[in-house]
Formats: C-alpha cells, structure tokens, sequence
C-alpha cells in the first residue's frame, strides 16, 4: 500500500507550494521510491483548458491530452516522469463523476450527498492513481489556501484518509512568514492561524514548510514549534531563493526526506541529488548570458508582469540555457507596442534570440507578425511554437509568396488566402459550442524530414510531441510555401499534418505547430530549445 502525503497552503497563494510538493517527490524518488502525485484544485472548470492564461497561469498539457494547471508541468519537471489525467482533480471533475454515478444508480438508492460521497470520491481517485502507477508515494497537493471555503470538502477527504489509514499519511503545510517593510521582523501569526484553520478541519500539520525572504532563525523555529505544535525538527526553512530547481537541496539541508520517513515509520535513507546538485553549480556559475525575447500577450495584469502564462516556455529556456551554462535573461515584448509603433521593432537586434509562443484570438497578431518580418530578414534565430508556426506561415505567404491577403481563418474566417484554417473535425464542435477539451489535444507522431536542423537537433526520425490547437497549415498552400524556400520538416503520418516548418536561407527558424516546451525537463532540455540557444548564444549582440 502507497503512504500518502497531503499538500496545503497557508497565508497566501503563490508561496511556491507546487514546487515545494514537486521537490518532496524529487526528494523521495532520489531516495529509491517509486513517487506519483496529484494537484487538487478548488474550481468548478473541469479542467484548465476554458480558462484565460491571465486569470490562471499556463495551461499544461500531458501526453493523453488532459488540460491541466501548470503545477503537473512542475510535477513532470522536479519527477521527470510522464503523468496523465488520473494527476489531476477539480471540483468540477469531483461533482461530474459524482453526478454520473448517481445517474447510474451506482448509489442503490441512496441520497446522495455533499459529505460523504464528495470526500469519497476524492479519496477513490486517489486510490486509482495507487492502484493504477502502483506508486510508493501519492503527494495530493490541495490548491488554494487553508481556511477558504472552496477546498474545504478537499481537507475533509485528507481527514478521512487519514482516519482510514493512521499510519500511511503525512500533513504537510507550506505557510508563508512575512517580514513586513516597517517592522523589519519575521512574523509567525499568520502561520498559526493557518495552523489554527487546519485544526479546524480535523487536521494536524505534522511538518511546516516556512516559506519567506530569508531562512528561519531558531527563534522563529521555536515560535513555531510552541504554537503550532510541530517539534522545531518539523518546522523545515525555505527561504526565497535564486532557482527553484534549488529547492530540493535545501530542503535536504533541513533533512525533510527522512523526517517524512520518519513520521511514517520508515527507515531513514540517504538520498541522491548529485545531478540535481551539479545543476545547481550549472546555475550559480554560468559563463555567460544569453538574452532571448519571449514576443507574447498574456503577461499584463494592471500594473503587474505574470510571468506564469509562459511557464514551460521560460522553463525550457532555462533547461536549455543551464545545459551549455549560460545564465538566461529573457524579456517580455508586447507585440501590440509594434502595431502602434512599427519603429520600436528595431530592438529586436538586442536580443540573441527569439520566441513567439502559442496563443488564441487576434489581439497582438499583427505585431507579431512584424517580429517574424524582422527575424527572418535580419537572421536573428527564431523559434515558433504553435500560434509561432501559425504566424510565420501567415508572414511568409504575405511577405515572400506575394499573397498579400494571406491570413489564419482563426482571424478573418473569410480571408482570400487562408493559409492557415481550421481542422475540419474542429469546424462541427465550435458549431455545437463544445469548446471544452476538444482541441487537437496531446501526443501525435511526426516524421522529420532529414538533413534539417530539426533532425540534427532530434537524431532521430520520428518524434512524438504535445499539442494544444484548432488552426493547421492548410496543405492547398504548400506547395507556394515550398517554392519560395519553406520547408515542410516535419508531418504527422496519420493526417499528413505539417508540425514543423524551417526557412531555407535563414540560420536559425524552426516554428513547430505542437509545443515542445512541454516536454522539457531540467536535466534533458528540449532538443529543439537546445538547438534554439546554441545557435542563439552564437550571435553577437550588444552587452546591454
Ligand atoms: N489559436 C491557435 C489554434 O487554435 C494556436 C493555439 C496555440 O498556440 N496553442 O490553432
């Protein structure tokens, strides 16, 4: 049977609590453990898929194509595992199952209710994961923030588990103590409130994770031990720090792994974090930087920048950078700036490279373009990821094949060259409004065209990579787009597809209709993102 370990969040949202759970499964996975986990999260949406970047962060896509939120893409990253569906749960997902079951009858008759059957639900989906990956550890990391009204039904399913089974769960709170400006001293009150919430629900931390801007000193520690009845071994400091792939060493340094085996009463064992460790060195001593422009829209919100609608995209930049030991600085562009300023796009030169990453709807499109223009004719390397394939296609034809009405159908549904338009199985569903999770969703396999830099950077093939779209390269125009020097590099078998696109005179342009970012992980960087910041880093640019 798995031991399972729940997840929570105190104070505030935002402390770093996917990490913390995706960095307690690196941990005991270093250890020998076979680690499977679960993010909760607290909404109705059944999955992420309907939510706007801005108000939630990146949507993450797994192999089997589940939508999901963006701490799956932590899991996958800090485990280096593939997860699937059965990693994710929503409230939505919780009352449609249960609704579903009762429709069956599969109830007998019963009246069906929010406690229990909720809870229950829960704790059956947890036991599938168990059952199904066959795990040592289940982490279940329970979104939100305890004392709100909205994952109370979660905590209630964590109880019962562990009154079910005793001795197989650990409580882990991830709490945050600010230092506030005009007091310049750690506060712990928060935190037990916090702790005084969980209690609430029946539960009792056995850990504090205490996250703030520096680590904890033993008086905080104690403070915490007395008031919030953990021994001060249990109160583990997570200070804010450079790099969170840092994390699980620091959390070593305070020994979590085998206190958790410890709470468990397990034998404690030594672990191994020596590639993790040698990244980190990768990290802190980089040789050089390398300064790459993410050119995107879904990073203002009022006078703040949110950098979580990109995570994975920034996240293989990083994995990719670390690897030739190049410290990365990206930069935000905002495409609309170029629609009313066509001259600003000059600063395109001060980068070494460039990204445009996915994206839907016709705000920023034609700035976007222009940002294309510029890389394809001053040779800046270029790396498109689906709305980024979408748009080069749509620049290319304008630009170069002369079709100067050239447009996704995505944007003008009647447009004279669409030379992007959408697949045909997608045209019913958006009749019928099934908008939710019926994109072209998940892994498909994609034969690459040899000797192009897509194949040297694969060596090999064929490639199996996510996708997240509804638009594809309309094959009636390829073959004006092959004349004048796009090349079709890479094609789904299946529907004859094409996935990625290269330019046949420029160094460095690879635009890939799925999303590679994906599948980065910080010890095997993308191959393309690879590729992308070797040839990035190759150019010169001014210092600054
Ligand atoms: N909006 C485009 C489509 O649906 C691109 C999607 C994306 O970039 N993920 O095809």
């Amino acid at each position: 049977m798995a031991k399972y370990i729940f997840i929570t969040g105190g104070v505030m949202s935002g402390i770093g609590k996917g990490v913390a759970t995706a960095s307690i499964g690196r941990i005991l996975k270093s250890k020998g453990f076979k680690v499977n986990a679960i993010k909760i999260d607290p909404y109705i949406n059944v999955d992420a898929g309907t939510m706007n970047p801005l108000e939630h962060g990146e949507i993450f896509v797994t192999d089997d194509g589940m939508e999901c939120d963006q701490d799956v893409g932590n899991y996958e990253r800090f485990l280096d595992q593939d997860l699937t569906n059965d990693n994710y749960l929503t409230t939505g997902r919780v009352y449609q199952r249960v609704i579903q079951k009762e429709r069956n009858l599969e109830y007998q008759g019963k009246c069906v209710e929010v406690v229990p059957h909720i809870p229950n639900e829960v704790i059956s989906q947890i036991k599938k994961l168990e059952r199904k990956t066959k795990a040592d550890f289940i982490l279940i990391e329970i979104g939100g923030t305890v004392g709100e009204y909205q994952n109370m039904l979660f905590l209630e399913a964590a109880r019962i588990l562990k009154l079910q089974h005793p001795n197989d769960v650990v409580f882990i709170l991830v709490s945050y103590l600010p230092v506030p400006k005009m007091i310049g001293e750690m506060k712990t009150k928060p935190t037990q409130y916090a702790v005084r919430s969980l209690n609430m629900a029946g539960i009792q931390p056995d850990i504090i994770i205490a996250r703030a801007p520096t680590p904890l000193d033993a008086i905080r520690k104690k403070k915490i031990s007395i008031f919030c009845n953990v021994t001060e071994k249990d109160v583990i400091s997570a200070p804010d720090i450079k790099s969170i792939y840092e994390i699980p060493i620091n959390f070593e340094k305070d020994n979590l792994g085998n206190q958790i085996l410890k709470k468990l009463k397990m034998r404690a064992k030594k672990s191994n974090l020596n590639d993790w460790r040698k990244l980190v060195k990768k990290i802190k001593f980089p040789k050089r930087e390398v300064k790459i422009a993410i050119a995107g829209k879904y990073f203002k919100t009022g006078d703040f920048t949110l950098m979580d609608s990109y995570i994975s995209v920034i996240e293989a930049i990083k994995h990719a950078s670390y690897y030739f030991s190049l410290e990365p600085r990206i930069f935000w562009l905002d495409t609309e700036e170029y629609e009313k300023n066509p001259k600003k796009i000059k600063e395109l030169k001060n980068f070494n490279g460039v990204i445009i990453p996915g994206g839907f709807g016709s705000r920023g499109v034609e700035g976007k373009i222009k940002v294309i223009e510029f890389c394809r004719k001053q040779k800046i390397p270029f790396l498109g990821l689906c709305l980024g394939m979408q748009l080069s296609v749509v620049e290319f034809a304008r630009n170069v094949c002369g079709l100067r009405k050239a447009n996704s159908t995505e944007f003008l549904p009647n447009c004279q060259y669409p030379v992007i338009d959408i697949i045909s199985e997608q045209k019913k569903l958006l009749k019928k409004k099934k908008y939710g999770g019926t994109m072209r969703l998940g892994t498909y396999p994609c034969k690459i065209k040899p000797k192009t830099l897509s194949f040297k950077a694969y060596a090999r093939s064929f490639v199996s990579e996510r996708h997240r779209h509804r638009y594809e390269l309309n094959n009636a125009f390829r073959k004006v787009l092959e004349s004048k020097g796009m090349v079709m590099v890479g094609i789904n078998p299946e529907k004859d597809l094409v996935e990625i696109i290269e330019l046949k005179t420029h160094p460095f342009f690879i635009a890939t209709q799925f999303h590679p970012e994906y599948k980065s992980r910080p010890l095997k960087p993308h191959p393309l993102f690879r590729e992308f910041i070797k040839k990035s880093v190759s150019r010169v640019v001014s210092s600054e």
